[in-house]
């Protein structure tokens, strides 16, 4: 049976030269579609995939990743953020390595565009008001 799956691979710095995503392709048999690479501040690579293959080799490629040091993560968790809460201090706009927050000049009120997160996570402890969500 095949299985598609939207993930985030969350990279150690020191990782990520390493041709870890090609090897699944050439020894599991996987197809991939990167949707989103970046690096965050502390330089953590991150990289949003939809991940295509037979069960089996999805499950050991995921497997031959995390033994590889790569944190992965589901990209069915989802950020909100509460609009009654957002003061719109700006204190999430460079942090966020996926550009989900745009500052509107003259309202000078902050957007939150949620098609754009990949759900880093960066913004729930970096916002002062708690105005960022975490739902699984
Ligand atoms: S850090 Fe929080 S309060 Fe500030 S603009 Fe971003 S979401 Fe709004
Ligand atoms: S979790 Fe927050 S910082 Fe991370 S991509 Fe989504 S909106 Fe940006």
């Amino acid at each position: 049976m095949a299985v598609s799956k939207r993930i985030v691979l969350h990279f150690p710095r020191r990782m990520v030269d390493r041709p870890i995503v090609s090897k699944l392709v050439k020894d599991f048999n996987l197809d991939f579609n990167i949707l989103k690479a970046s690096v965050t501040p502390d330089e953590e690579g991150l990289l949003v995939m939809e991940l295509t293959g037979k069960r089996e080799d999805y499950d050991r490629g995921i497997r031959y990743l995390t033994e590889a040091g790569v944190h992965i993560q589901d990209l069915g968790q989802d950020v909100t953020r509460n609009e009654t809460r957002c003061t719109s201090c700006g204190a999430c706009i460079t942090i966020c390595p996926a550009g989900a927050f745009t500052l509107d000049m003259v309202t000078r009120k902050v957007s939150f565009d949620n098609s754009k997160c990949i759900a880093c996570e960066l913004c729930i402890k970096a916002c002062p008001p708690r105005a960022m969500e975490l739902h699984f």
